[in-house]
């Protein structure tokens, strides 16, 4: 069969990415052969619901043949000008124009990355490039968020706080600072939305006066914190951090890579927190996952101060396949199925059906918490309602559980702590937002019925 000699070769040459590379090759690849709108289908032929679209990007869902003409006709006419110096194309002109228009606030220089890892180290590079500019080198301490997922490259991974991508890594750095997270489930000063937040800036103060106000360059935080475990921050708690940086005239990163592009509702989520950063960073649902493409927003100060500083001198940062041209038509044509496609306004509806299934399924013995907005929602498994007993980690409910919903033809996002990641494409009808809702149910009542997770 194709699919065994496949996963043969997968065995022994590909190294698949934040996977276990022992445990992979006693699992094998799980192959995809082909998807459409939001369901896969594995190498056996089987159909499932992507409850997360890809790896929470592929927002437009699978198969639009107009994003791949998009794709196609640039091909054609010119698959690849490079942006440094001079030089240039049409479509990134045209799609960090229509992005500028589109931003917070005055978010008006857009630099194109290949992903949301290397956006986030373009905007570490910049940050130091403007403290330099300004006249004050000396800032270059970075504070991000704990649970903050902010990418794999050396310097990103640092700012990252996951265990996973710093152990045996010599990451972070000591300049990466960390604060608490907001985690209102597990939050030592308990549940009450305004006690974490007041907690949150006073240890965002505290600590930017430990290093010292005069040598901290940038906080960086992520709307939503996604690979920790979808954390939603308490309503006002992303403003007051903002308002916090902004009185020590720290620059504020926002990190848009998941809650970008309609994942939460709006665009942007800045929008759903009135607030403007100094940079953003987004990728993922910028072109749905379909190419590869990060872009990095600059509010006008900071592309102002970097350009003044340089003077005649290049800004020595960029990459061969920066602003290309081919996932820059793919990125217009997706931008255009957000909006004339109605996809932003079907996701935000199935966003409130999927949470209220889910938030349906709180009162089952195994689930403490419900969370999320829009397409982009998690639930915490417990073993102990009472108590919030976590799953233990060494019963690798990740895998567990994940092998039991793919059962029930649902892809989540199993984390290895029990919780279940949910970021579906927003093209999903109603029946397949209910599909989603029932199959984790059903996953639900068979953990009951397994002793070991019990
Ligand atoms: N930042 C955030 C908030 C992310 O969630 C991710 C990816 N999950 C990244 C950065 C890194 O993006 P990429 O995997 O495209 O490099």
């Amino acid at each position: 069969m194709l699919s065994n000699s496949l996963i043969e070769l997968d065995r022994a040459h590909l190294v698949h990415p934040v996977a276990s590379w022992q445990g992979h090759e006693a699992r094998g690849v799980r192959l995809l052969q082909s998807a459409k709108g939001a369901t896969v289908t594995d190498a056996e032929g089987r159909e499932l619901i992507d409850g997360f679209a890809g790896l929470w990007c592929v927002n437009a869902g699978y198969g639009h043949e107009s994003i791949v003409e998009a794709a196609a006709e640039q091909m054609r006419r010119l698959p690849y000008a490079t942006g440094y110096f001079d030089l240039g194309a049409e479509a990134p002109i045209r799609l960090a124009a229509a992005l500028a228009e589109r931003a917070p606030g005055d978010l008006n220089h857009i630099y194109f990355a290949l992903g949301g890892s290397d956006s986030v180290d373009s905007t570490i590079r910049f940050v130091r490039y403007y403290w330099h500019a300004k006249g004050q080198p000396g800032r270059d301490q970075f504070i991000s968020v704990a649970q903050g997922y902010h990418g794999s490259t050396t310097m990103g991974a640092g700012l990252t706080a996951l265990p996973s991508f710093h152990t045996g890594f010599g990451v972070p750095y000591e300049w990466q600072h960390k604060i608490s997270s907001h985690y209102s489930y597990r939050n030592p000063v308990g549940d009450d939305p305004e006690a974490i937040t007041a907690a949150s800036v006073a240890e965002l103060k505290a600590k930017i006066e430990e290093i010292g106000p005069e040598r901290v360059a940038a906080f960086y935080v992520e709307p939503i914190q996604g690979s920790g475990g979808v954390l939603v921050p308490p309503p006002g708690w992303v403003k007051a951090m903002r308002q916090t940086c902004r009185d020590y005239g720290v620059l504020f990163v926002a990190d848009e890579v998941i809650t970008g592009f309609g994942r939460t509702g709006p665009l942007f989520a800045c929008e759903d927190e009135g607030i403007v950063p100094d940079l953003m960073t987004t990728a993922k649902g910028l072109t749905s996952g379909y190419v590869p493409m990060g872009a990095v927003f600059m509010a006008d100060h900071v592309y102002e101060t970097i350009a003044e500083g340089a003077g005649a001198a290049a800004v020595g940062h960029g990459f061969t396949y920066s602003a290309h041209p081919v996932s820059a038509a793919v990125a217009l044509e997706v931008l255009r199925l957000y909006e004339d496609g109605g996809l932003l306004e079907n996701g935000r509806k199935m966003g409130a059906r999927l949470m209220a299934g889910l938030q349906g399924l709180a009162d089952h013995p195994l689930v403490g918490d419900v969370r999320g907005r829009g397409m982009l929602a998690a639930i915490e498994m417990v073993t102990d309602k009472a108590k919030k007993t976590p799953v233990p980690a060494e019963l690798n409910a990740a895998t567990r559980l994940f092998d039991r919903a793919w059962e029930q033809g649902l892809v989540i996002r199993a984390f290895a702590n029990g919780i279940f990641g949910y970021a579906p494409p927003l093209c999903c009808t109603e029946a397949e937002i209910d599909a989603i809702v029932e199959r984790t149910r059903k996953v639900l009542d068979l953990t009951l019925d397994d002793p070991e997770i019990r």
